[in-house]
């Protein structure tokens, strides 16, 4: 019998808002029937954990402060002092006191806590000898710096020392699961990100998976040759007619779908190799899961959930414009329309986009005032999608209360067991109301 998967209205929370009114958990708890607090420090921007001293030593990023890159890092990203850089894993130099307190106040509220940290798609412009490079070899920089500039997930040493700092703290603290984040590709609005990582050590891990990054590079050279010598009438006769037709067309250069499942295949071995360390150094067996793109354009970010949900015990969303699932389909068709056309002589920019919107399925025409439609259709694709595995939906914010409802009308009519929510600590009572009556007593 298939366990019925826990329903939980999630909040994904500023550390030091927690910290700074811890009473809030309690209020919210009785309010709108919080039961897991995911608690991210804007300056650590991990659970504000404090690695071991040998563990942290022995980081290839410790090192930090000192980066060349870090002016860049900070500029582009947007992380003033006095906030760490954002990096993989759990560096030193973190008090954990405030976590400590924000642990024990929910255990004797009864929410459970889960463990946040980041891995792979931001900050390799501080440490650029880690960085992901394209399957021709070339770095990511400077066009990176906005959409984050992402490590290679395969070299040895960072690889293994991630998993490393991860169990440190995993074994150390009293969680209930985790979230981990930034584990993708860069948003695919960021059309120079999709032929990463194509680095020599993310090929041997193709070789074993039996795919040569040689014959990828080859067709996919061949496709941008073929697109250079297309009808601009004939692409967007192909996009009318649907996806379907779009990818028959594609499989004449098979080597461009089997690039983006290995990069999805490499990806998910990673991630499992973390959520083995987390599993094994965690005292009991732990949620373990991360924010993944909406269906549309998971393929594009690097994400298949069959292969994810190997490991992960639970899914859900990011937040933000490039990857949040009401925008991240119209950020890819704005993105990768122009890009496309570039390649094809008289394409225009628009019928770019129609070629790139039936790819993705995602509006031909981007209009921000349809993302709320597009968080509704991802999390009703998200319910066949998710593998068997929870899906708790992002809803960032919280939006004005009408809003709010229809996201969480959308998550319950879906089939889901909850939602990931930010921004809590701001909400009105109205917004609380909506949130208790819409999706926890729904969900009960
Ligand atoms: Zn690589």
């Amino acid at each position: 019998m298939t366990p019925i998967p826990p329903s939980r209205v999630a909040w994904f929370a500023d550390l030091e808002a927690v910290a700074d009114r811890i009473e809030v958990l309690g209020e919210l708890r009785d309010e709108i029937g919080l039961t897991t607090l995911v608690p991210e420090s804007h300056i650590s921007h991990t659970s504000a954990f404090r690695a071991s001293a040998a563990v942290a030593a022995s980081g290839p990023f410790e090192a930090w402060r000192d980066q060349p890159g870090l002016a860049d890092h900070r500029a582009g990203f947007g992380v003033a002092e006095p906030a760490m850089a954002v990096l993989p894993g759990i560096v030193g130099g973190v008090d954990d006191a405030p976590l400590l307190r924000i642990i024990e106040e929910c255990r004797r509220l009864g929410i459970e806590v889960w463990g946040h940290a980041g891995v792979w798609c931001y900050g390799a412009e501080v440490f650029p000898e880690h960085a992901a490079v394209d399957l021709l070899g070339r770095p990511l920089l400077p066009g990176s710096l906005p959409w984050g500039t992402m490590f290679c997930p395969s070299a040895p040493a960072p690889r293994a020392w991630i998993a490393a700092s991860l169990a440190d703290a995993a074994g150390r603290y009293d969680l209930d699961g985790w979230f981990l984040d930034h584990a993708r590709y860069p948003s695919p609005g960021f059309a120079p990100a999709l032929l990463a990582c194509g680095c020599g050590d993310c090929e041997v891990a193709g070789r074993e998976l039996g795919v040569s990054f040689g014959t990828c590079r080859e067709d996919l050279l061949r496709l941008a040759a073929a697109l250079g010598r297309s009808d601009p009438d004939h692409l967007d006769a192909l996009a009318a007619a649907g996806p379907a037709a779009v990818l028959a067309w594609l499989d004449r250069w098979p080597g461009v779908l089997a690039w983006l499942e290995v990069r999805a295949a490499i990806l998910a071995l990673r991630f499992g190799e973390l959520g083995a360390a987390v599993q094994a150094a965690s005292p009991r067996p732990v949620d373990f899961g991360s924010d993944v793109f909406p269906p549309s354009v998971a393929l594009l970010g690097g994400q298949r959930y069959d292969r994810w949900t190997t490991t992960a015990t639970y899914l859900t969303g990011g937040f933000g414009p490039r990857i949040g699932w009401g925008s991240v389909g119209r950020v890819t068709v704005e993105s990768l329309g122009p890009a496309l056309a570039a390649l094809v002589p008289g394409m225009t920019m628009e019928a770019g986009m129609r070629v790139v919107a039936a790819l993705v399925g995602a509006r031909a025409e981007p209009d921000p005032t349809t993302d709320d439609d597009a968080f509704v259709d991802q999390v009703r694709a998200m319910a066949l999608a998710r593998g068997g595995v929870p899906a708790y939906p992002p809803i960032a914010g919280p939006p004005e209360p009408a809003r709010l409802a229809r996201m969480c009308r959308a998550i319950v009519d879906a089939g889901l067991p909850g939602a990931m929510l930010a921004g809590l600590e701001r909400t009105s009572p109205e917004q609380r109301r909506v949130i208790r009556t819409e999706l926890t007593e729904r969900l009960a």
